[in-house]
């Protein structure tokens, strides 16, 4: 199963991104404000009051954006100055109310900034991105409005609110004490040098990384040393070696996944495997001019040092207060419960490779560089599926029409395709979606193609949310893809990985479609970030069934339905490998909750001190840390700090939650009616769990992923 990442851009903007991808960074010429009528600043007639795109110009988002931020600055400006005692009205709702120019706008443009960018958006995102920092802060530290939302807060009991508006009063609230509102000048400003000295840290720890990365190359002079490395790479290992000025029959490997992988998957070479391994290992932890160790301590401990200012027992208690698993020991009751069948797993594997080693002639143990090459033999042997025979069983449109049969047969949906609406690029499709009555449910763009413009990876946005404030407003969500452009020959054919990837974001989608609540910035996929890949990863569940298969998998000349073989491979290598895959993940998932849950600010050594924490959960020799301390982006540069259990958390609910209609059957209407209500429609409205007990009738339970990863 993928991993899956989400990114929170400057505010309260969510972008729901699901792998990881550069992001395009070009330099781009200044570019000076339209005059005149901005039509971002006016109301919109089109149909469901979509965007014009083809009416909006690049320049128009800089200024519209400045004038949001002024309007938003007037409405603040009047709740702090009403002289009416503060309630739940005037204070929390109008708050809610704001800033709605400035919200309209940054969501097309962030749509745009990942999708459609050109020189001017780039530009406008770089310009833009302080000034919006810097106007969130002005809002989050604005001690009047802070009194103001703290009066009502403490009268929350007596003041006879529903669920929803409790919570809405409650994330409020939370979002300015996190922000340091209720601090003293002196802790605030001791906080203001916290958040900079680690923002700085952060970047530091990517350049390094970046270097360090950037610096190392294998080159490889005997094409015995390359063993059945695929044409392809072959020829891409070929074409590095030349990239980088080597003029020789050679072959160049550097420390990138796309190439350090396959050359450790089919070297037969095991001095050269180690020689790359240990060039990825030991990224960041040199003692050179790019070590990141002494960064890794700063980051950590100042990270302990405002916790502890936030009233908390550490970083991770900090953070965790804000998602589904509460607190560290939710966290750390769930990895132990998986962590046991796990390494017994990885433990039955390391025997078979032994084996396999030893077969080789080997007189050794076998060593972290040579599990990825046996264990490919064993693949190839037993779950071979070509993936370039797999595609013309996945073409584009086959795989929409399944996703769309698959939400037609559990909730009625129906799909409307809405040429006549604008778009930001004509590969774009357009749908009106309908409920089973043909009552108007939302507009759904999808954005299926790579292109130059388009950042990498594939993610989810709401160009508008629902809300239920002033009158029923539907949502427009977006699914943006980089699946491979069609051609002259031959159609937009998916890789079985895209096409999980269509589900999996239709599944962001619906969290989107079907948000019911009143608060806009409580719908949808406003959740926790260990919630917010559940209904996304759910909906892969189905794809990855027979009967779903069935459905669409048919070949785009001939149409005639997958092979049963190949069916039957695709389901069983789903449980493939997964001792070693579940305790890479879950090793570093325990050293991020490890370097988090410091309750002190006391620096660390972070080579004995990730030592020491693997030693504790008794990591076995021949596997390291999905990312060690020197390279683990996701916590220390990445926002997914005391965060990256969170894949498995969401898998847990996902595996579960599946189980209800397995229990059932795969379109039970009952049980699909029930998930739409107790968990698609709420958004945030309520905690986490108690949404997944109203559904399940009970906490989650880790069985079922167990099961689907052969762990039981
Ligand atoms: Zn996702």
């Amino acid at each position: 199963m993928k991993l899956h990442l989400l990114l929170a851009t400057a505010g309260s903007i969510a972008l729901v991104a699901c792998s990881e991808g550069p992001t395009p960074d070009a330099a781009a010429p200044a570019s000076d404000a339209t005059e005149g009528g901005n039509i971002l600043l006016q109301e919109w007639d089109t149909p469901f009051g979509v965007p014009p795109f083809d009416q909006i110009h690049s320049e128009d988002y800089l200024p519209a954006m400045r004038a949001g931020m002024d309007e938003e600055n007037a409405e603040i400006d009047a709740i702090v100055e009403n002289a009416d005692a503060p309630t739940f009205d005037n204070t929390i709702v109008a708050l809610e109310r704001s800033g709605e120019t400035l919200g309209k706008v940054r969501r097309v443009f962030y749509a745009l900034n990942s999708a459609h960018a050109d020189d001017v958006i780039k530009e406008t995102a770089k310009t833009i991105a302080p000034e919006l920092a810097a106007h969130r802060d002005n809002i989050s530290l604005n001690k009047a409005l802070f009194d103001r939302v703290l009066t009502v807060f403490e009268q929350r009991d007596t003041l006879d609110l529903s669920g929803e508006q409790k919570k809405l009063l409650e994330e409020t609230h939370k979002q300015f004490v996190r922000s340091g509102a209720n601090l003293d000048d002196k802790a605030q400003a001791r906080l203001r040098e916290i958040n900079t000295e680690l923002a700085e840290l952060s970047e530091q720890f990517d350049d390094n990384l970046l270097n360090e990365t950037n610096d190392f190359e294998l080159l490889v002079t005997d094409r015995a040393d390359l063993g059945a490395l695929p044409a392809s790479l072959v020829a891409l290992a070929a074409e590095e070696a030349r990239r980088r000025g080597h003029d020789c029959e050679c072959w160049a490997f550097t420390l990138q996944r796309p190439s350090i992988n396959p050359f450790l998957q089919y070297s037969p070479n095991r001095e050269l495997r180690k020689k790359i391994f240990d060039g990825y290992a030991m990224r960041g932890d040199n003692d050179n001019e790019y070590d990141n160790k002494a960064i890794v301590a700063r980051t950590v401990s100042l990270r302990a040092e405002r916790a502890e200012m936030m009233g908390y027992d550490s970083h991770a208690a900090f953070v965790l207060s804000d998602n589904m698993a509460e607190s560290p020991d939710r966290v750390y009751e769930l990895l132990d419960q998986i962590w046991e069948p796990a390494l017994r797993v990885a433990k039955a594997e390391r025997a078979d490779l032994q084996a396999m080693l030893e077969a080789d002639g080997i007189d050794d143990r076998l060593r972290a560089w040579d599990w990825r090459y046996y264990t490919e033999k064993v693949r190839k042997a037993k779950y071979d599926v070509d993936e370039d025979a797999l595609r013309p069983y996945f073409e584009v449109h086959a795989v929409r029409d399944g996703v769309f049969s698959v939400a037609n047969k559990l909730f009625g949906l129906q799909f409307e395709v809405r040429d006549d609406l604008p778009k930001w690029h004509p590969d774009q499709q357009v749908y009106e979606v309908k409920e089973a009555d043909g009552t108007h449910l939302a507009i759904l763009y999808l954005d299926y193609f790579a292109r130059e413009t388009k950042r990498g990876g594939a993610w989810m946005n709401a160009l508008r949310p629902q809300s239920n404030l002033d009158g029923f407003v539907t949502p427009i969500v977006t699914n943006n893809f980089n699946f491979p452009a069609p051609t002259e020959d031959s159609p937009s054919l998916l890789s079985l990985t895209e096409a999980e990837t269509f589900f999996h974001e239709f599944g962001h989608a619906l969290h989107g479609m079907f948000s019911n609540v009143t608060y806009r910035s409580l719908a949808g996929t406003s959740v926790p970030r260990d919630f917010v890949e559940f209904p996304s990863q759910e909906m892969e569940n189905w794809m990855r069934t027979p009967e779903v298969l069935g459905m669409f998998a048919k070949h785009y000349q001939t149409g005639e339905p997958m092979p049963q073989e190949i069916v039957d491979k695709i389901l069983a290598s789903a449980k493939f490998n997964q001792g070693f895959i579940t305790v890479e993940y879950m090793a570093a998932a325990y050293l991020d909750m490890a370097y988090h849950t410091l309750d002190t600010p006391e620096p660390v050594e972070p080579r004995a001190f990730e030592n020491a924490a693997m030693a504790d959960i008794n990591l076995i020799e021949e596997i390291i840390p999905r990312y060690r301390s020197g390279y683990f982006q996701h916590i220390f540069s990445g926002g997914y700090s005391a965060g990256y259990y969170s894949y498995i958390w969401s898998e847990v609910l996902d595996a579960d939650a599946f189980m209800a209609f397995r229990e059932t059957s795969l379109f039970d209407h009952d049980t699909a009616a029930s998930y739409r209500e107790q968990i698609l429609s709420k958004g945030g409205t309520r905690p986490g769990m108690e949404l997944y007990r109203n559904f399940r009738g009970r906490d989650p339970e880790i069985g079922p992923l167990l099961e689907n990863r052969g762990l039981n």
